[in-house]
C-alpha cells in the first residue's frame, strides 16, 4: 500500500483488527520512509457494481461517494459513526445481492432513504429533499406518507 504522504510503497502493517461486526478489517500502517501513519480498511466486495444514471450514463459504484452523501445528511445528528458505517455496509450488501451488476441511481437513492428513515428522521428528510429535488410540497408529503418513516419525538 502506497504511503499517502510521501508515495513510498514499502509501508508496514502495525496492527489489524476487525471492525463493524467483523465485516471489515482495519489496518494501522506505518511508512518507514517518512514516519507517516495511516489506516486502511479491507472488506469483501461481492461484485463490481455499475451505476446506471438518469441521463443514461454509467459509472463505477463508488462507496466513498455514497458515504459522503450519507454523512452530509447525518451532519450534527446524534448517531454513532459505527452505526453509520454499519448502515452503509448494509446498503452496499443489499445492492450487491440484487444479482444485477447494473444498479439504477434511483434504486440506490431509495435504499439510502429507507435506511436513513430507520435511523434518523431528520437525516432522512434532508437526504430525501435533496435527492428528490421536490418542486411541490405536496409531492414531498405524498412521498413521506408512502415510505412511512418512524415518528421520532424531538422533545
Ligand atoms: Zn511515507
Amino acid at each position: 500500500m502506497r504511503c499517502p504522504f510521501c508515495g513510498d510503497t514499502e509501508t508496514q502493517v502495525k496492527d489489524s483488527r476487525p471492525a463493524e461486526d467483523h465485516v471489515t478489517i482495519r489496518r494501522r500502517r506505518l511508512c518507514p520512509a517518512c514516519g507517516g501513519r495511516f489506516t486502511t480498511y479491507e472488506r469483501v466486495q461481492l461484485r463490481d457494481l455499475t451505476v446506471l444514471k438518469k441521463n443514461g450514463r454509467r459509472e463505477d459504484f463508488d462507496r466513498d461517494k455514497l458515504t459522503r452523501s450519507i454523512r452530509i445528511a447525518l451532519q450534527k445528528r446524534p448517531i454513532e459513526p459505527e452505526r453509520i458505517d454499519q448502515m452503509i455496509s448494509g446498503i452496499v450488501r443489499r445492492l450487491e445481492s440484487t444479482g444485477e451488476s447494473d444498479v439504477r441511481s434511483e434504486a440506490i437513492g431509495e435504499i439510502v432513504m429507507e435506511s436513513l428513515a430507520r435511523i434518523d428522521t431528520v437525516a432522512y428528510v434532508r437526504f430525501a429533499s435533496v435527492y428528490k429535488n421536490f418542486q411541490e410540497a405536496d409531492d414531498f408529503e405524498d412521498f413521506v406518507a408512502e415510505l412511512r418513516p418512524p415518528v421520532v419525538k424531538e422533545s
